[in-house]
């Protein structure tokens, strides 16, 4: 017997884990965020279906976070379109032209070069591509982003590019890490701030997934990255 497709009652859990998250994010906000900022939640989708993903939208989700270019190539064309997409994993510079035209960020940006090669793309499509700075907080071998004490040169240079506009800061604080790790990302994101760089607009700072999205709101983020605890543990499946 085949199982029934596209039933939505098999995705409420979907909606009470984004109602358990808008919640916290909502507490969050009110006991930390200055001038009753606004914090917006991205679902994370690498690894769900389509299907689930649209459900997660009609119930109020307008942010979806891309980690694989492949991935997204594949599954784009049967998202709800009232989703904006960002660009959240390593990029690579000969496959910037793929998602150009179909993401509204890339939060992704670790390297001048990379940050050009957006550049000449958005241009060759008319358009001017937001974008945010990758700072590896953490300092992990392991991980992309740009060195922290490199963050303010690169963001200067990136600066003069014209068809990139730089509008915040992202970061993965490695797991289990010390607040002070989340606190120096703000710091970081507040002093790029009152440098006033000429084409820098610095409204996001990109930062918290699903085990720590209180914590990064506490110290400065307005944008929380989520996805197992909206769709729950990924199923993984080459690489
Ligand atoms: C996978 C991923 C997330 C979400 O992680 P969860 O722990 O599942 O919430 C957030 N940001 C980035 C860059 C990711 O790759």
């Amino acid at each position: 017997m085949d199982l029934p497709k596209n039933n939505s009652s098999n995705f409420q859990y979907i909606l009470e884990n984004y109602k358990e998250i808008c919640y916290n994010v909502e507490n969050a906000r009110a006991k930390y965020a200055k001038n009753g900022e606004n914090v917006q939640i991205m679902a994370v989708t690498k690894t769900v279906e389509p299907e689930k993903i649209n459900f997660a939208v009609s119930q109020g989700v307008k942010l979806l976070g891309e980690n694989r270019v492949q991935e997204f190539i594949s599954k784009k064309d049967s998202y709800d379109k009232s989703a904006q997409v960002h660009f959240i994993g390593h990029l690579q510079t000969n496959k910037v032209k793929y998602i150009i035209e179909d993401v509204s960020m890339i939060q992704s940006v670790d390297s001048l070069k990379l940050a050009a090669q957006i550049d000449k793309s958005a241009l060759a499509h008319n358009k001017i591509m937001d974008i945010l700075v990758e700072v590896n907080v953490g300092d992990e071998a392991s991980k992309s982003g740009v060195a922290y004490d490199q963050c303010h040169e690169l963001i200067s240079e990136i600066s003069q590019l014209e068809n990139v506009r730089v509008k915040g800061l992202m970061a993965i604080p490695p797991i289990g890490c010390d607040e002070s790790v989340f606190e120096k990302m703000h710091e970081l994101y507040l002093s790029i701030s009152e440098m006033n760089i000429k084409g820098v607009c610095m409204q996001i700072l990109s930062m918290g997934m699903s085990g720590d999205y209180e914590l990064a709101i506490k110290h400065g983020s307005n944008l929380v990255r989520i996805g197992t605890k909206l769709f729950g543990a990924r199923k993984y499946f080459g690489g």
